[in-house]
């Protein structure tokens, strides 16, 4: 089977006329700029986004060894997703695939643009094979949703198996990479130059440390790209952003050692965890949370409120019956975590 991307375009997507932007028209340099109706007065962000963009979009391109023509920027890896549905489901005729549990907004954004939702439960132990995702496969499947570590429950797919379904499905798949730095394992952006049906998204929410300022990577064929940038709003990462972006880009090392600082935690987190009597089992995790399986995780969400302490309640997902997740904090946080757990023990 071969994949065709002009068989999945929507129709009047194809047959967009992307907005062109003043500043888009416009790549030489120049000292009067008198195209896009902005107060010439400055007061740092009276102008339109531009260099500050290129200068981002070029930065996060060597930073994940693709081109430019790769990689779309969006608000947040939110964005990417409701990009992505948007230009490849007709609302009401296609539909989109993924697992549960996994991330809500897949299904969100789907539902948000009328377009149809199949959810197949995980495997036991939360594994995703191609195999399973072939099974499902409807002839109005456009998009297949794979998270990869999987929130909330932590785990990889194998490149393996994203190979071989991208190899075999006509439509899109969509790899949310949302915790990849955490992980030891390699990131599907290794199979981007083999499988033209792959995106992958990620995001600079998560170890990155900035999910204030909104910053999501969607990686793919410069074709695919070349779509997904004919429906995104012509400015829509801030000045502000990209410079906040741009200068924590400039210190790889603090991004390395925070990393290893949660590895770590996570480690000790987990054994700690597996100690207590409350505890049924802690998931292994390839991100910076853990899925933990309390015998009543009811009793647990609400104690740990009372000692000023939140965690997600997952409780209610498939297969996830008295599941918290729990995020990694500081070494101080996870102390006050686990003081608090063996408080409630005695
Ligand atoms: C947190 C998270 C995101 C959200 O990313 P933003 O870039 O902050 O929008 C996306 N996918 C998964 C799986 C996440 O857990």
């Amino acid at each position: 089977m071969t994949f065709n991307l002009n068989n999945i375009v929507r129709p009047n997507i194809k047959a967009l006329t992307a907005y062109s932007s003043a500043r888009d028209d416009f790549k030489g340099s120049a000292e009067v700029f008198l195209d896009a109706n902005e107060n010439p007065f400055p007061t740092a962000y009276n102008r339109y986004p531009g260099s500050d963009i290129t200068n981002l979009q070029s930065n996060l391109a060597d930073l994940k060894a693709i081109e430019t023509d790769q990689l779309l920027l969006a608000n947040g890896s939110d964005e990417s997703i409701d990009l992505i549905i948007r230009a490849f489901c007709e609302p009401v005729i296609n539909s989109i695939l993924c697992f549960s549990p996994t991330y809500s907004m897949y299904k969100i954004w789907a539902e948000i643009n009328a377009v149809a939702v199949k959810e197949v439960p995980l495997l036991p132990d939360f594994e995703w094979t191609a195999a399973l995702a072939l099974k499902n496969i409807e002839p109005t499947t456009r998009l297949i949703f794979v998270c990869s570590p999987n929130n909330p429950t932590g785990n990889t797919v194998a490149l393996s198996e994203i190979e071989t379904l991208c190899k075999q499905f006509q439509g899109l798949v969509v790899v949310d990479e949302a915790y990849i730095d955490f992980s030891e394992k390699p990131s599907t952006l290794k199979l981007l130059k083999t499988c033209p049906n792959l995106i992958v998204i990620q995001t600079l929410s998560k170890a990155w440390g900035l999910a204030g300022i909104r910053i999501g990577l969607t990686m793919a064929s410069s074709e695919i790209i070349s779509i997904l940038n004919k429906i995104k709003p012509p400015y829509n990462i801030s000045i502000s952003n990209a410079k906040a972006a741009l200068k924590r880009l400039e210190n790889k090392e603090d991004f390395k050692n925070e990393v290893t600082i949660i590895l770590n935690e996570k480690g000790r987190l987990a054994q700690q965890l597996n100690s207590l009597k409350t505890v049924e089992k802690v998931y292994k995790s390839d991100a910076n949370f853990l899925l933990v399986r309390f015998i009543d995780s009811f009793k647990i969400f609400n104690y740990l409120k009372t000692q000023s302490i939140i965690v997600r309640d997952r409780s209610k997902e498939q297969g996830c019956q008295n599941c918290l997740r729990i995020s990694v904090g500081t070494p101080q946080e996870n102390i006050n975590l686990m003081n608090a757990l063996k408080k409630f023990e005695l």
